[in-house]
C-alpha cells in the first residue's frame, strides 16, 4: 500500500515494531522520514507472555532479530527501544519521556491478546490526541465487506513497489536505550528446541538458497518428513515474526521464475507462490472472525467434542507416545525442532481429532508452543479444517499407517525418532503391534514394555469419528450453516457456488456424496473444483481427498 504523506509541524513518530521486524518494505519506517524526529520501539508485553500459546522459543527468535535491527537503525540514525510492559503503560512512559506525537504501525491480525491490546492502544492514542496510522503488510484486508475481488486485491498488494526508507533518519536524542532484555533477564526458562534462528538477513539467506536451487524438489519432497525440511522454503517463522514481508518474498519468487532457465524449478515456485497467497487467505478468516480461535466455524459443531476430553490421551498424543509408530515420530520430531511440513502436521491434528477424538483447542494450543512459526490466522483455521468442524470441507482422515508407508518407505524417520523401535524389521515399522513374541524379542521392543501399544484401535476410532461427523453434517442446520460459511469465508478463485458439503473428486463419504447429486448443474460443475479454502487443494505431491 503506497504511503500517506503526513503532517509534520513539530512532530515526533514513534514507529511501533510489532511483526514486522525489518528494515526492507516497512512503509511506517519510511513514514518516520518524513517527521522532525524519529524513534523506534518494540514492547515486550506480560500478555504476550502470559498467553497459552507462548513459548520462549517465540521470544528468542524476536529477541534474534531484534538485536541486529536495532544496530543498523542505530548506523542510520534511529534508536529502537525494547521496553517490557503492557502496551499503553510503556507508550505512556515513553510519551512522557519523549512527547511523540504520532504513533506508526503495520496492521496485525493476531490473536485474541493483541485485538484487546489494539482497542486499548487507539483508546489511549485519541484520549491523547496522538495520532496512529497503520499501514497493512500482507493481503490481509481490514473490514472487508465480501471475499469477492479478494484475490485480485492480494495481487494489486504483492505486485506494487515495495517500500524502503532510504538513507538515514532524524533519530531522537538522549533516549535511555538499556540493554535488551533476555530470557534469563526476563525470568524465563529457554525452550531447548533446535530451532531456526531470526533475523532479517536470514530470512534473505534463506529465501535466496530456495529460490537458487533448493526449492526444485519442493512439490514432491514436500509431502515426507524427511525430504520436507530442505524441500519446503522454510520462511514460516520469518514471515510470522516479519522479519521479511510477504511482498519481498512474493516479488523475488515472480523474478526467480521469469529468469531462470530451470524449468522444473520454475513449476517448484510457482507451486511454492500459490502457498503465499494461502497464507493471507487464512489470516483473512481470523480478521473477519476473530472468534475462530476459540469457537466452531460451525456452530452445529458445539458439543461435539467438549465433553469427551481424555487427558491421559491428550498426554500421549503431546509426548509422541501413542503407539503409532508415524504419528510418535512426527510429534517427538516437532518436539525437537519447532517445525514440521504441512502433511505430517494435518496427520498429527487428524489423529488427534478423529482417532483419539479431542477438542482443537487444547491440541492446537500445544501445537502453537511447539511452531516457532505459529500464526493465530492459519494456525486457528487449519486447526478447525483438519478437525472437520468448518461444516465445509471434506473430511480428510489420515491414516497413520499409510502415511508411513508412504512417506517413510524405508522407516528412517521413525527409527531416528522413535529409536525404541529401531530394530524392528521394515515389515512391521508402521504396525509394531502386529510382531508376534520371537519378534518382539528379537527386535528388543516388546508391545507395552518398551513401546506403548495402540492408544486406541484405528479401524473402531475412525469408523466412530465418521458415524458422528457425517450424521451431523446431513441435518438441514448444518446444510444451512455450511453456505453461510462458504459465503463468509472460501475462496472465489474456484468460481463455486454454494452448495454446503461437496465432494472433492475422488473418494468421498456418503454425506458428501448425496449433498452432490442434489446440487443444480452449475454447482455440480463446480463440484470438480476444490472445497471451501478452495486454495487448499494440494497440488501434485501432496494430494489426498477423504480417507488419507
Ligand atoms: C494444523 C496446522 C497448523 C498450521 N499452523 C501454521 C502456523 O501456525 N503458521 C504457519 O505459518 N503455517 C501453519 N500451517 C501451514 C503450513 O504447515 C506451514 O505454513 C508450512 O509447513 C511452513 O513451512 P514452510 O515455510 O517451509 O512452507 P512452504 O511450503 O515453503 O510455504 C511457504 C509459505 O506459504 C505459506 N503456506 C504454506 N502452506 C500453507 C498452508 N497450508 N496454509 C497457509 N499458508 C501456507 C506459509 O506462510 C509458508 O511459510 C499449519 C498447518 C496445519 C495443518
Amino acid at each position: 500500500m503506497p504511503h500517506r504523506p503526513l503532517s509534520t509541524a513539530t512532530s515526533r513518530a514513534l514507529v511501533w515494531f510489532k511483526r514486522d521486524l525489518r528494515q526492507d518494505d516497512h512503509a511506517p519506517l519510511a513514514a518516520a522520514q518524513q517527521f522532525e524526529s524519529a524513534l523506534g520501539l518494540f514492547i515486550i508485553e506480560p500478555d504476550w507472555l502470559a498467553s497459552p500459546e507462548f513459548s520462549s522459543a517465540h521470544l528468542q527468535f524476536a529477541l534474534d532479530s531484534l538485536a541486529p535491527l536495532r544496530a543498523s537503525l542505530a548506523a542510520r540514525g534511529l534508536p529502537l527501544l525494547v521496553r517490557v510492559g503492557e502496551a499503553t503503560e510503556v507508550l505512556a512512559a515513553l510519551r512522557a519521556e519523549t512527547g511523540f506525537t504520532h504513533l506508526l504501525s503495520h496492521e496485525e491480525t493476531g490473536p485474541m491478546w493483541t485485538y484487546a491490546r489494539d482497542k486499548a492502544v487507539a483508546v489511549w492514542c485519541a484520549e491523547r490526541g496522538v495520532r496512529w496510522q497503520e499501514w497493512t503488510q500482507s493481503g490481509v484486508v481490514r473490514r472487508l465487506r465480501s471475499r469477492f475481488g479478494w484475490a485480485k486485491r492480494w495481487q494489486a498488494r504483492m505486485d506494487a513497489p515495495r517500500i524502503a526508507a532510504q538513507g538515514g533518519f532524524a533519530g531522537v536524542a538522549g533516549v535511555e536505550l538499556h540493554d535488551i532484555p533476555n530470557l534469563q533477564t526476563l525470568g524465563l526458562q529457554a525452550d531447548t528446541k533446535l530451532v531456526q534462528t531470526g533475523t532479517e538477513a536470514s530470512a534473505w539467506a534463506e529465501l535466496d538458497g530456495f529460490l537458487d536451487g533448493r526449492g526444485r524438489d519442493y512439490r514432491l519432497a514436500m509431502s515426507s518428513p524427511l525430504t520436507a525440511p530442505d524441500a519446503c522454503s522454510r520462511l514460516s517463522p520469518h514471515l510470522a515474526f516479519g522479519t521479511i514481508s510477504m511482498r519481498a518474498v512474493h516479488q523475488a519468487t515472480e523474478y526467480a521464475i521469469a529468469h531462470t532457465a530451470d524449468r522444473a524449478l520454475a513449476r517448484a515456485l510457482r507451486s511454492f507462490s500459490g502457498r503465499l497467497r494461502w497464507h493471507c487467505h487464512f489470516m483473512q478468516k481470523l480478521e473477519d472472525q476473530p472468534s475462530i480461535e476459540f469457537e466452531n466455524f460451525a456452530s452445529v459443531c458445539d458439543g461435539l467434542r467438549e465433553n469427551d476430553f481424555d487427558a491421559t490421551r491428550f498426554e500421549a498424543w503431546c509426548a509422541g507416545q501413542t503407539g503409532y509408530p508415524m504419528v510418535d515420530a512426527c510429534m517427538r520430531s516437532l518436539n525437537a525442532t519447532g517445525w514440521l511440513n504441512f502433511r505430517m502436521r494435518a496427520m498429527l491434528v487428524s489423529f488427534a481429532s478423529y482417532h483419539l477424538w479431542l477438542h482443537w483447542r487444547p491440541t492446537g494450543m500445544y501445537l502453537a508452543r511447539q511452531f516457532l512459526d505459529f500464526e493465530a490466522g492459519i494456525h486457528w483455521s487449519q486447526m478447525q479444517m483438519q478437525s472437520g468442524t468448518t461444516g465445509i470441507n471434506t473430511l480428510r482422515i489420515y491414516s497413520p499407517t499409510k502415511q508411513a508407508l508412504d512417506q517413510d518407505p524405508d522407516g528412517a524417520f521413525i527409527r531416528h525418532w522413535v529409536p525404541e523401535l529401531a530394530r524392528v524389521p521394515l515389515p512391521y515399522l508402521a504396525e509394531p503391534w502386529k510382531m508376534n513374541d520371537t519378534l518382539e524379542r528379537m527386535s528388543g521392543c516388546v508391545i507395552g514394555r518398551d513401546y506403548p501399544a495402540p492408544i486406541v484401535d484405528d479401524k473402531t476410532a475412525v469408523k466412530a469419528a465418521k458415524d458422528r461427523l457425517y450424521g451431523l453434517r446431513k441435518t438441514p442446520e448444518a446444510r444451512a450453516e455450511a453456505d453461510a460459511v462458504q459465503s463468509r469465508h472460501g475462496s472465489r478463485k474456484s468460481g463455486m457456488a454454494q452448495t454446503g458439503v461437496r465432494p472433492r473428486s475422488g473418494k468421498a463419504g456418503g454425506a458428501a456424496k448425496t449433498a452432490a447429486h442434489k446440487t443444480s448443474h452449475a454447482a455440480q460443475a463446480a463440484a470438480a473444483q476444490p472445497d471451501l479454502f478452495a486454495d487448499m487443494a494440494e497440488p501434485a505431491g501432496d494430494q489426498s481427498p477423504g480417507l488419507a
